[in-house]
């Protein structure tokens, strides 16, 4: 027996398929939603219509952004000859937040899974070789140090050393199986500086 109207059903249906939202966090939302004024779930509506209409990827590095090129593509004191790449939009916010990193960046969107079936098709490699068409010194791979992450790594590594361009990792600071995003500036700086050639 259902204990709640099909509207409420639905509603906490939609909030429970979300990233990290249990079903009793999905219950707890959608009971708060639904109490709250008309004009402020319109506004939290709009906001998401509004960010799906016009938010896109970054024509050079992929990241989500409200222009053709990120701002960090688009600052040209910015060093467009060392490119760091990053899993995830949020990783690179995780580095920007740094404030230390001079170089731009490319966003893969996942890593390699063998086993979620995720492979080098499915994540923005080939974009990445392109933009290594260009001139590029060097390429900082800050893929998580999770098993996918590392498998990543490595099958990068192995793409683009026949190019003849320096390929580094970040360092091991990094907790294995962290997420960049939840680790310290001062870790994230430490495994950038301790970079090594692989
Ligand atoms: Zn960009």
């Amino acid at each position: 027996m259902d204990l709640y109207s099909g509207h409420i059903n639905k509603l906490i249906e939609e909030l429970a398929a979300l990233p990290g939202i249990g079903s009793k966090s999905a219950q707890r939302l959608a009971f708060h939603l639904i109490s709250l004024p008309k004009e402020k779930v319109e506004r939290l509506t709009n906001s998401i219509l509004e960010a799906k209409a016009n938010v896109r990827y970054c024509r050079e590095c992929y990241t989500l952004t409200d222009r053709e090129l990120c701002p960090v593509c688009a600052n040209e004191k910015r060093n467009h000859r060392m490119i760091m790449v990053v899993e995830n939009t949020r990783d690179l916010a995780a580095y920007e937040k740094t404030g230390k990193y001079e170089g731009v960046y490319h966003v893969l969107h996942g890593a390699i899974s063998p086993m979620l079936g995720i492979g080098p098709g499915d994540i923005r490699l080939k974009e990445l070789l392109e933009r290594l068409q260009g001139e590029v010194d060097e390429v900082i791979i800050a893929t998580n140090s999770s098993l996918e992450g590392e498998t990543t790594a490595m099958y990068i590594s192995k793409l683009i050393k026949p190019l003849g361009v320096r390929v580094t990792r970040i360092a091991s600071g990094v907790p294995v199986g962290g997420d960049l995003e939840y680790i310290d500036e001062v870790t994230l700086l430490r495994a950038l500086e301790g970079r090594v050639e692989i």
